[in-house]
């Protein structure tokens, strides 16, 4: 498998893990946008959103609640979080195994660049 994100998921390559179970990985971003940027990902390679089935109903819905417990964990549910899915070259998505970027900690811009 040459999946950069399910060779974390192995423990194959390190990184910073700051929560998993039986379904999802969730550790820092090598090169954070923010004082907290955590990626959230599912145990099994699903390369993009294009790929998800109603199958995966479930496990989108948890990756988006445990991205939020992290951010409400750090103290960032009142303040304010950011969750983004990267979908294909033109939304400048680089690892295609599916990833919920959580960032927190300082303001963010909007409209995205
Ligand atoms: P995307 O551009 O949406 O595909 O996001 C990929 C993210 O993975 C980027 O924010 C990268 O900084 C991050 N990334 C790449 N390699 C690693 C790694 N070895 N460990 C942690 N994060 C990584
Ligand atoms: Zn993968």
């Amino acid at each position: 498998m040459s999946c950069l994100f399910c060779k974390i998921v192995a423990g194959e390559i390190p990184a910073v893990r700051v929560y998993e179970d039986e379904r999802l990985v969730a550790f820092n971003d090598i090169n954070p946008q923010a004082p907290m940027h955590v990626l959230v990902v599912p145990r099994v390679h699903v390369a993009t959103l294009n790929d998800l089935t109603a199958e995966h109903d479930g496990l989108v819905g948890e990756m988006v609640r445990r991205g939020t417990a992290l951010a409400k964990a750090r103290g960032f549910d009142g303040s304010g979080f950011r969750t983004v899915f990267n979908c294909n070259a033109q939304a400048g998505q680089t690892v295609f195994h599916i990833h919920l970027h959580v960032l927190g900690g300082r303001a963010l811009a909007w409209p995205p660049g």
